[in-house]
């Protein structure tokens, strides 16, 4: 394989899984683990499965599985924070839990809330649940999530972890064929240590990013 890491300009990645669909590949470098990049969806068909997706705002059950993220974040921010919620979605949930407790939240969602405008602003916190393993272009994402955050800002994260390649061979996340980005501790580790970035695990599925102060 000679291609490049998605994330990082590493070259060097192995195969790391291979099913019907598709073949995933491992980067050596950030542990990134990628699906083959000629598998992608067009847009249209990606939106097409987003739209089926029924989260809203009504449904206490997707309320409790936010609350994973909603709860750590609202223990380490000062009151009345501005912040962005990248990926929102088509129901956007998260941001109106988070107004709830007195912070205000801007939209982004290049399918559902293609504001390009709030990208302009730097902001206290940004969430992005559940969005992450969507993303064609991880390096360049992650570089504009890193941009939109002040220094001693955070960064709330919420994608579930990849853990070897056993547990890969049986996991149903990777067979949402728009799931195309799978990170692990070891990638969070590697760009907490490269970006200047504390990290925080909390739970299996739940990633706090602090930016350092200068
Ligand atoms: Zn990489």
């Amino acid at each position: 394989m000679s291609q490049k890491c998605p994330l990082c300009p590493s070259m060097t990645q192995t195969l790391f899984h291979q099913d019907k669909r598709r073949c995933y590949f491992r980067c050596e470098h950030c542990y990134l683990v990628f699906a083959d990049p000629a598998t992608r969806l067009s847009p249209e068909q990606e939106k097409a499965i987003y739209q089926q997706h029924e989260n809203s705002p009504h449904d206490e059950g997707y309320r409790t599985f936010l609350n994973r993220v909603v709860e750590p974040l609202l223990a380490r921010i000062p009151p009345a924070q501005q912040g962005l919620d990248f990926g929102c979605g088509p129901g956007p949930t998260l941001s109106l839990m988070l107004e709830d407790k007195g912070h205000s939240v801007a939209l982004y969602d290049p399918f559902f809330a293609p504001n390009d405008a709030v990208l302009k602003s730097v902001y206290d916190f940004v969430t992005c649940t559940e969005a992450i393993e969507h993303f064609y272009c991880p390096g360049k994402e992650w570089g504009q999530l890193l941009r939109l955050v002040k220094p001693g800002g955070w960064l709330a994260l919420m994608t579930k972890l990849v853990k070897d390649a056993d547990a890969f061979s049986r996991w149903h996340y990777k067979n949402d064929p728009t799931h195309v980005s799978f990170f692990s501790r070891e990638t969070f580790c590697f760009l907490a240590d490269r970006d200047g970035l504390d990290v925080d695990f909390v739970g299996n599925d739940v990633i706090l990013l602090r930016k350092k102060t200068a």
